[in-house]
């Protein structure tokens, strides 16, 4: 067996997998380090749709064209869930600003 974090050769139990404790920190901090980059970078993108959608939607229902929402740099891969109503709707969410695509590439931004 060799030390995922150095590659060294591990003398001892088979199923050790670092060498000693300041490879399995070294390793350990690593892994943290690059969720919470990932998990920083998507809730900036959150924050960003966030903004867009409680900049627009003052009346708590505004309908406005995907390409506006394009222009400020709304990112449509980034929502907290989804909602389909009764009715068929569905709705994508980022907290509590949700929004549907309308016909002829317009937007319905709703506050829930
Ligand atoms: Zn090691």
């Amino acid at each position: 067996m060799e030390c995922i974090e150095c590659g060294e050769k591990i003398i001892g139990r088979s199923d050790k997998k670092f060498c000693n404790d300041a490879c399995r920190n070294a390793f350990n901090n690593k892994q943290n380090k690059d969720s919470s980059n990932l998990m920083r970078n998507v809730n900036n993108k959150l924050r960003k749709n966030y903004r867009i959608l409680s900049e627009i939607n003052i009346d708590g229902k505004t309908k406005i064209a995907k390409s506006k929402l394009d222009g400020l740099g709304f990112d449509f891969k980034y929502f907290t869930n989804i909602k389909v109503y009764k009715n068929g709707s569905e709705y994508k969410f980022v907290y509590d600003q949700g929004y549907k695509l309308l016909e002829e590439d317009f937007i319905l931004i709703v506050k829930n």
